[in-house]
């Protein structure tokens, strides 16, 4: 079983009647209905409104992947939650960023970059293409999505270029946005999805579940050995050992 929590700051589906309308039971919960219906995968919530954010040592030690919605919140998240899921993340923790959780603490720093890009409200057409069908996150989607209103983000989209960029968008109004893309930090892999604002129902979609569930197969952890990193004193082949205690090695 894949272990996932989906998290969401959940502020507009609490305070906009007009999203509410759209995710009576908050935008983590539409998520997780869609995960759930695959057997292999076994899904929890966390929001921000949860103790210490719902991302307790604990539960992060038991979390397979994360997946992240936030919006107006992000500064709101202590740094030691951040610092936190930043270093479950190094060590093998799957890391789903979706739409504008571009901005949420873990990824900018995962990231190194200010992670910022244009935007528009507008109600354009979004037109996703699979630009990698070989890629694990294209499996059985079609050449193409095609999203008939969203938020409208727009290139240069201030990221480190993306180990494998699997989706890129066009919108009506001319932008186009690298919308999937892939990176590994450490032993975990991060993917970002642009797709999802909280004014649309994004995440009932059929093909959006399909992108959601294939980058958690993906970035669950692959079972690879833990490296070995710093100081090692003995060799595993039998050599003569010169004696450098005198030397500082820091
Ligand atoms: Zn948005």
């Amino acid at each position: 079983m894949i272990r996932v929590t989906v998290w969401n700051e959940f502020l507009h589906e609490r305070t906009e009647e007009k999203i509410k309308a759209v995710y009576p039971d908050g935008i983590h919960t539409a998520i997780a209905e869609g995960l759930a219906a695959h057997g292999d995968v076994c899904v929890r919530t966390a929001t921000q409104e949860d103790p210490e954010c719902g991302l307790t040592e604990a539960v992060l030690a038991e979390t397979d992947v994360l997946i992240w919605w936030g919006h107006c919140r992000h500064h709101e998240v202590p740094d030691e939650i951040a610092e936190r899921v930043w270093r479950r993340v190094l060590d093998g923790m799957g890391f789903i960023v979706l739409h504008s959780a571009h901005l949420c603490k873990p990824f900018v720093r995962l990231m190194g970059t200010v992670c910022r890009s244009k935007w528009r409200e507008n109600d354009e057409k979004e037109r996703l293409w699979v630009i990698e069908p070989a890629h694990p996150i294209a499996k059985g989607l079609p050449e193409y999505l095609e999203l008939p209103a969203e938020e409208t983000y727009g290139e240069r989209f201030e990221i480190p270029t993306p180990d494998e960029l699997v989706l890129v968008s066009w919108f009506s109004g001319g932008e186009v946005f690298r919308s999937g893309c892939c990176w590994r930090r450490g032993l975990g892999k991060v993917f970002y999805f642009r797709p999802g604002h909280e004014a649309y129902p994004i995440y009932y979609r059929e093909d959006i579940r399909r992108v959601l569930y294939n980058a958690v197969v993906w970035a669950q952890p692959s079972g690879g050995p833990h490296p070995t990193l710093g100081h090692f004193p003995t060799p595993l082949e039998k050599v003569a050992m010169a004696d450098h205690s005198d030397e500082f090695h820091p």
